[in-house]
């Protein structure tokens, strides 16, 4: 997201991730278009990783063409407004032929706009932080998609930077613990599907685990 004034402002403060926060998107829609767009012509920061974990780059047009279309001009790849300003390091949702995915937006140690500020200060620059986008949440099977795509990133992320399972919370529970701002994300999607974050947590040690 070359143009959120989130990259522009901090792409340069490289920090080394503590933490990574779990959020979900509050609104019905699950595409990643919504969110995520190439601008007109971009090149940079363009690329797909193919089943091989291979990197293939990518055009802007070839871009929208995996992550389907926005028809509104709201995604987030433009600067944020002041007041509300908004930029995650990924989004997990659907691609334009309905796979589930995950898109980096962010560098991992690039400051993030994510889970404002608590009494106690913010996550936003040291935690790795990315929105699961919902959709009504009473489709099991795409709380399911998410539910694993979600844990793949976070067993890949703490891999990298030696986290442990613990280092995971939801916006919520951020929130709870004084560094974040007043939402309820991810945990009322959690519970509307019978689950909660100690149970994703559990799984996320045992998949950390499991790759050694
Ligand atoms: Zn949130």
């Amino acid at each position: 997201m070359y143009k959120n004034n989130c990259y522009v402002r901090n792409h340069s403060f490289a920090r080394t991730p503590k933490g990574i926060v779990i959020h979900s998107t509050g609104a019905n829609n699950p595409k990643l278009a919504r969110y995520v767009q190439p601008y007109s012509g971009q090149t940079e920061g363009t690329a797909y990783i193919d089943s091989s974990g291979v990197s293939v780059a990518k055009t802007a047009s070839q871009m929208i063409t995996l992550l389907g279309k926005h028809t509104g001009s709201n995604d987030w790849n433009k600067p944020q407004p002041e007041g509300i300003p908004k930029c995650v390091s990924a989004f997990i949702g659907k691609m334009a032929d309905s796979t589930v995915a995950t898109v980096q937006t962010l560098l991992w140690d690039c400051n993030v706009w994510g889970s404002g500020e608590g009494p106690k200060g913010s996550c936003n620059g040291t935690h790795i932080q990315f929105e699961c986008c919902e959709d009504a949440c009473t489709d099991a099977g795409y709380f399911a998609k998410i539910w694993d795509e979600a844990l793949a990133l976070l067993a890949h992320l703490c891999n990298l930077y030696g986290l442990s399972a613990s280092a995971v919370v939801s916006h919520k529970e951020a929130y709870d613990l004084g560094f974040g701002s007043n939402h309820g994300d991810i945990d009322a999607w959690f519970t509307k599907q019978g689950s909660a974050m100690a149970k994703f947590r559990a799984a996320v040690a045992a998949k950390i685990t499991k790759r050694g």
